[in-house]
Parts: structure tokens; sequence; C-alpha cells
């Protein structure tokens, strides 16, 4: 299965261009769509769900087309938008339950299994008698997870999942995102956060103004980043200078001052060292450096 994204083009009726002749191709697995707030990234996904109708271009998804088969994709999706909320005093398992009765399954027995298997899957089977909208940030982003995937939806899009998560229900959700997207699934997740693709997908694209700014593997992002990553170790009003001139990344205390990771096409006046790029390295150096 494969989304096939062609030449697409939304422009906002306040003459917005949100996304500009956009191409690229989504295979089975996680798939990072990366960019800052504003690239077009919520754009995007909401055409892929067919919330919304592109200005031009094209979407091909497993051989259907965006425009003419919307009831096929449709059946094909399942969704967690980025202001996901449950409902008021309705329990964990009750939400779900109506999410399954509006998908369509109306055998109870069909639904109960299904539910309690979801429930399983995402963590959440003690808390199922528990309020939804009690839960906690990511255990409310878990059940909307379940939800999404309560028709086992052969593409699943996630938009800026981890957004206001702490550190350890942020690992836990993109530990559940791999998990989710073994077999024969697209997941496509959405995220201005570096550390969200870095760990999880295997291929990425970066959206940045509306443009496809790049395609492929988080890794080959990082191996454009390799001759441009430099570590220089410098003191107070070394490392003042070092800010006014340079793109820092990182800077971390140490005996001797700071030790300060940048990204730069050359370091003139300083002892560098070329150091190995993480993505974020390699993000901020194609953002701002090499763009
Ligand atoms: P992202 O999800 O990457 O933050 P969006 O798709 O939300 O990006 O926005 C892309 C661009 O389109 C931004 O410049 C934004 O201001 C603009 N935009 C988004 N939604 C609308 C809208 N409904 N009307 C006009 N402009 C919009």
């Amino acid at each position: 299965m494969k989304i096939i994204i062609n030449d697409l083009s939304m422009v906002y009726p306040n003459q917005n261009r949100a996304l500009d002749c956009v191409s690229f191709e989504i295979s089975e697995g996680l798939f990072g769509l990366l960019g800052p707030n504003g690239a077009g990234k919520s754009t995007l996904m909401r055409i892929l769900v067919t919330l919304m109708k592109p200005t031009s271009g094209a979407v091909q998804i497993d051989g259907f087309d965006l425009q003419k088969n919307r009831k096929e994709i449709r059946a094909m999706l399942g969704y967690l938008p980025q202001d996901f909320s449950t409902f008021p005093k309705i329990k964990t398992w009750e939400f779900l339950d109506y999410s399954a009765r509006l998908a369509g399954i109306s055998n109870k027995k069909e639904r109960i299994k299904r539910i309690d298997e979801l429930l399983e899957r995402v963590g959440l089977f003690d808390s199922r008698e528990k309020l939804a909208n009690k839960l906690s940030g990511g255990m409310k982003r878990r059940v909307g997870i379940a939800q999404a995937l309560i028709s086992d939806p052969k593409i699943l899009i996630v938009d800026e999942p981890t957004t206001g998560l702490d550190p350890e229900e942020r690992i836990r959700f993109r530990n559940l995102l791999t998990d989710m997207s073994k077999g024969e699934r697209i997941i496509i997740l959405s995220t201005h956060i570096v550390g969200d693709i870095s760990s999880t997908c295997q291929d990425m694209a970066l959206l940045n103004k509306g443009k496809l700014a790049f395609n492929g593997a988080p890794k080959e992002l990082i191996e454009m980043a390799k001759e441009y990553t430099f570590q220089l170790e410098v003191d107070d009003n070394a490392l003042q200078k070092i800010k006014q001139e340079y793109i820092v990344i990182s800077t971390v205390p140490i005996a001797s001052g700071w030790q300060v990771d940048i990204v730069a096409k050359k370091v003139m006046g300083f002892k560098a060292k070329q150091i190995e790029p993480n993505l974020e390295h390699a993000y901020v150096c194609f953002m701002e450096l090499l763009n």
C-alpha cells in the first residue's frame, strides 16, 4: 500500500499559500512529517483525511483517488487530531463504545471484544472505568489512538500527538506508535518535535513554508549535516561571541566553561572539532544554514 502525493497545493481564501507544489510518497510503516509551526503539516493532514479539498494537485491512496473515491478512502482512515478531546462524564470504555458504534460495529459482542483488545494494547485496560476527560494528557492521547484504531484502519494519521506530554508519556506514546505500525499499516506522525521522529520513523518528509524541503530517511538528513556540525569548549566571553556569530544547538556547563555544539559552514577564530550530528543538529543545519 502507498500514498502518492502529486504536486499538491493549497491556497486559503485569504491567499495564504499553505502548500506549494508538494510531491512525495509514503509507504507502510511509521512516516514522520516534520516542520516548524506554520509549515503546512495540519493543512496536508486535513487534506489527506478528506476534511478539506486542495486547490490543485492529486493524492492517490492504495490506488484510489482522493477526490473521486472519498468514501473508499474514508473507510481506510483513522485520525487523531491535534485538539482531540472526549466528552465530560463518560467513562473511557463508554467513549470507545460510542466510537465503535459510530464506526458501524453494531454487534455488541464484537464491540466489547474490540474495545477490550484496544484498551489492552494502549495500556488503559485498568483505567476503563475512569472518566475519560479526567485522565492525564498522555492517557487521553492513548484513548485517542484507541478510537482512531477502532475500525482497524490501514492508515492512521496523528497530528502533533506528543505536544504537552511529559518526557515519560512522550516516550511511551512513541513506542505505542512504533508498535501500531507493525504489519501493513501506514502511520503518519505529524510533529514539530524532532525527537518524535528521530527515535521512531524509518522515513520522513520535512515541510518548510508550504514546500517540501527534504524527503528520505532521517539518517540521510543526518549524513548531510556531517561536515557542518562542530563542538567547542570555551569560556564565558567566547560563548557570547559564538552566540552572536554562529547557530548554537546546545550549551553544556563543564569545568573549564562551556561545551557548545554549533552548526556552521566553517568555524574561524575558535578551536572546534567536528562531531557526529544527531537529527536535531541536522534539522537546524538544514533549516537555518543550508536553506
Ligand atoms: P502547521 O500544521 O505546520 O503548523 P498549518 O497547516 O496549520 O501549518 O498552516 C500553514 C499555513 O497556512 C500557515 O501560514 C497558517 O497561518 C495558514 N493557515 C492555516 N489554516 C488556515 C486557514 N483556515 N485560513 C487561512 N490560513 C490558514
